[in-house]
């Protein structure tokens, strides 16, 4: 047995809202003890163990994000951004200097772009004269691509009807005019993508985007659309690294269709692969649930609404219907698949409320609905858990920004902004910031979120202060995993 004592350190107590102890006892994968140096169970085993100085830094339990598309996120490293753009002008110039840079690549890849900045335009057009290759730009949302006319041939999108639940715009003539929204996105851009991208690069991407959550201080995540082509690239990935360092749970992605028997069949897999890999099976690697894209975003407009966004006349409504959700819902929750008898999680994106990013909802949706968006106040209310994710890669990774918009609802992509969304709606508990770091996961995972005996020894290692303001200047030093130090900014060059 390796036993490790962390001295020094500033160690989150369990179970407090604020309360730091000095030292932190690891044995092999677990926390052994958490409190002083003087206490009798580190006295007893610091002759014999293992010192680590923490040099008065703070330590927490390894940050989890409960909400990423961890291969979308890798691949989107390798992408062009587009998310700085702020008019067409902007997206064209930049896709010309990328593909000038880029000569080798088969087709340009593109991301991050906010329907607002081009009036939610997505003329193929617009793309055409930019470059000869085949042109995609996912939205930030990732809800919709909107493609040049290269790309919509490759993709054969004149002879595709409008799958249920999802459109393939087309203009007067019936042919496709370059946008692709929903379960157009879903079934027919992501498979073409999905089968011209090698393994090889499916698995430099995972690297990427594993290495990146390592560095930002995470030991745990949740993939919130896991299909069964993603599923086959991770298990390679761990077939050929041996084991990812850290906890990914999975939401099985069931599309809509109009076939019950399909979705039957979705849900049967779902089943059957949660039989192997469950959270008491297989901890490290699980599927916790199925995923159901009953809705669409609102920046897209195809967020389901009783009344039309402003500017239009026609309802949009949710993309399952009522009674197929019902089963879908039944038929999983009878195979213990959701986690019904725990209640209600509700994994939220608060950097989604940045009021950087949350213009031009006042007037799609109407001023006077704004005013309840993001009401997580009445989600804690209503008796649900709430956690908190990214959904990387519509939004940065990290972490702490993450909670600093939650907690203050101003802008962490521009600090300076007084601007605030909704403060009225802020969570109630002056302690939500403290009681985010470890208690929102501990449904999601067992024996992780917390720096108590017997749980696991994840944990990340910051230089930060503990309030509010300066949480934007905190910086991730270590991030420990199972008791093994996994990222270290020293030695690993960040
Ligand atoms: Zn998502």
């Amino acid at each position: 047995m390796v036993t490790t004592v962390f001295t020094n350190g500033r160690i989150l107590c369990p179970d407090s809202s604020g309360c730091f102890v000095s030292t932190l006892v690891v044995e092999d994968d677990n926390v052994a003890h958490v409190g002083w140096e003087n206490d009798e169970a580190v006295v007893q085993t610091l002759a014999t163990a293992l010192k680590v100085d923490l040099k008065n830094r703070m330590v927490l339990p390894g940050f989890i994000d409960s909400h990423v598309h961890i291969l979308n996120f890798g691949m989107s490293l390798q992408k062009l951004d587009l998310l700085p753009c702020k008019s067409l002008a902007d997206i064209q110039n930049a896709i010309i200097s990328y593909a000038a840079t880029h000569p080798s690549d088969p087709r340009i890849l593109c991301r991050g772009w906010v329907q607002s900045v081009t009036d939610g335009q997505a003329l193929a057009t617009d793309l055409d004269d930019l470059d000869s290759r085949p042109i995609y730009i996912e939205a930030l949302d990732l809800h919709s691509t909107w493609c040049n006319n290269a790309a919509l041939r490759e993709l054969d999108a004149h002879s595709k009807p409008n799958p249920a639940g999802g459109k393939v715009h087309r203009c007067h003539s019936g042919l496709p005019s370059g946008l692709l929204e929903e379960a157009a996105q879903f079934y027919v851009v992501w498979p073409f993508l999905d089968q011209v991208t090698s393994m090889k690069s499916k698995l430099t991407a995972i690297d990427a985007a594993i290495g990146a959550y390592r560095r930002a201080g995470y030991t745990g995540l949740v993939d919130m659309a896991m299909g069964e082509s993603k599923r086959a690239a991770l298990n390679v990935y761990r077939a050929q690294r041996g084991e990812i360092p850290m906890h990914m749970a999975a939401h099985r992605l069931v599309p809509y269709s109009e076939c019950e028997a399909n979705i039957c069949t979705q849900i049967d897999r779902a089943i059957t692969i949660q039989q192997s890999f469950n959270r008491k099976t297989s901890p490290e690697f699980c599927i916790n649930g199925i995923k159901l894209i009953c809705d669409g975003t609102v920046d897209g407009c195809t967020a389901g609404l009783h009344q039309p966004y402003g500017g239009c006349s026609n309802i949009v409504d949710p993309i399952w219907p009522a009674d197929a959700l019902t089963t879908a819902i039944r038929s999983a929750t009878d195979a213990g698949l959701q986690l019904g008898q725990l209640g209600i999680v509700a994994s939220v994106q608060p950097v989604h409320l940045d009021p950087a990013t949350f213009g031009a909802w006042p007037e799609m949706l109407v001023i006077h609905r704004c005013k309840r968006a993001f009401a997580y106040q009445e989600f804690v209310d209503g008796g649900a858990h709430m956690t908190f994710g990214t959904d990387a890669l519509t939004a940065e990774h990290h972490a702490l920004p993450n909670v600093y918009v939650a907690t203050t609802r101003r802008s962490s992509i521009d600090p300076s902004s007084q601007e605030t969304v909704n403060l009225s709606l802020l969570c109630r508990s002056q302690s939500l910031y403290q009681q985010l770091l470890w208690r929102r996961h501990m449904r999601l995972f067992i024996l992780t979120g917390s720096l108590r005996p017997g749980y696991t020894a994840n944990f990340v290692v910051l230089d930060m202060v503990w309030t509010v303001e300066p949480l934007l200047e905190a910086r991730v030093c270590q991030t420990w995993y199972k008791g093994k130090k996994v990222f270290d900014e020293e030695t690993d060059g960040f």
